[in-house]
């Protein structure tokens, strides 16, 4: 239900400019395709992931005789699931069965971070498991204010340093106190200016290590949060962050707010990283997590 509620825009355009193609051309012939492929690059779905779609759907309509366009609409359902769920159920967390999950968000700002950081914790929280959040983001004006806000908003602690303080040290100190709590899950902020790759590397590096001295094999999940509004600038900001540190998976956030959700799949497929996380909404419980089989349902509901 909510994918099919937060894809409303995307499904409406996508749906439309399929009825429309239907109509135009009946047969499945070259026209047909190249009108298709416009169409999902004009959804964001990524140059080289629709001329891969594009192919397989040549060959594999010319393969089961496909002719009437209208026939063709379950092949294209069932070659878009394919693309988006590639490798099986990697898109579930990494959440440790004993011990504490530490999971940081990387990203710049913007495009939704602080929001999404405070619907996991409520996420978790409603799984019944004990959070907490470190505001690492000691950067950007108002970071710590507004993930104290989450904190109160679902029930969750924020441990916070003053605005400047050095991140790794926020994040020392969360380490101890979610230790002393007993906690679950640390869901950890960091700064996400981008202007300086150098500087972001460090500082994302040193947080990393911090964390890792304290507990080994954490971070267990580097989340990289995109804006779904953003398109091409989604996919180059994700290279530099690739490059940066490593990143485990993606929360691709304000879906709701577009028309071209393919963008998912250009994520998926040209940056070779998971979605988990999908933000359809600006409420708390408006996070859900990836599944390519209700994406694609949703889109043609
Ligand atoms: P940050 O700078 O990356 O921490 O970004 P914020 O968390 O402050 O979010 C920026 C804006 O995007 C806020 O107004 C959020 O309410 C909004 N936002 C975040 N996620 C979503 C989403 O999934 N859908 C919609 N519609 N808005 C979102």
């Amino acid at each position: 239900e909510k994918f099919k509620e937060g894809l409303t825009k995307t499904r409406d355009s996508f749906a439309e400019q399929m009825n429309e193609l239907f109509a135009q051309y009946r047969t499945v012939d070259e026209e047909f395709f190249e009108e298709l492929e416009e169409i999902l690059i004009g959804a964001d779905a990524g140059v080289n992931t629709v001329m891969e779609l594009i192919d397989e759907l040549k060959e594999e309509a010319r393969r089961r005789n496909i002719k009437d366009s209208k026939n063709i609409a379950p092949l294209i359902t069932e070659k878009l699931s394919e693309k988006l769920d590639k490798t099986g159920d990697d898109a579930s967390l990494n959440i440790q069965q004993d011990g504490m999950t530490v999971i940081l968000f990387v990203g710049v700002n913007g495009v939704g971070k602080t929001t999404t950081i405070g619907k996991m914790a409520h996420s978790f929280k409603e799984e019944g498991k004990k959070v907490v959040m470190a505001a690492g983001d000691t950067f950007r004006a108002g970071a710590i204010e507004q993930l104290d806000e989450w904190g109160k908003r679902v029930g969750v602690d924020v441990v916070k340093q003053q605005a400047g303080s050095d991140p790794a040290a926020v994040m020392y100190d969360a380490i101890q106190s979610a230790r002393s709590k007993n906690a679950d899950v640390l869901l950890c902020d960091t700064a996400g200016r981008l202007q300086n790759k150098v500087n972001l590397m460090k500082e994302l590096e040193k947080v990393k290590r911090v964390i890792s001295r304290e507990i080994p094999n954490a971070p267990h999940e580097v989340l990289l949060v995109l804006d779904a509004t953003t398109g091409q600038n989604a996919m180059s900001q994700a290279k530099t962050f690739q490059e940066a540190t490593d990143v485990s998976g993606i929360a691709l956030t304000k879906l709701d707010g577009t028309a071209k959700g393919g963008i998912v799949l250009a994520v998926r497929n040209e940056l070779d990283i998971p979605v988990k996380l999908v933000g359809l909404g600006e409420k708390m419980d408006d996070m859900q997590p990836f599944d390519a089989e209700q994406f694609v349902y949703g889109l043609f509901r």
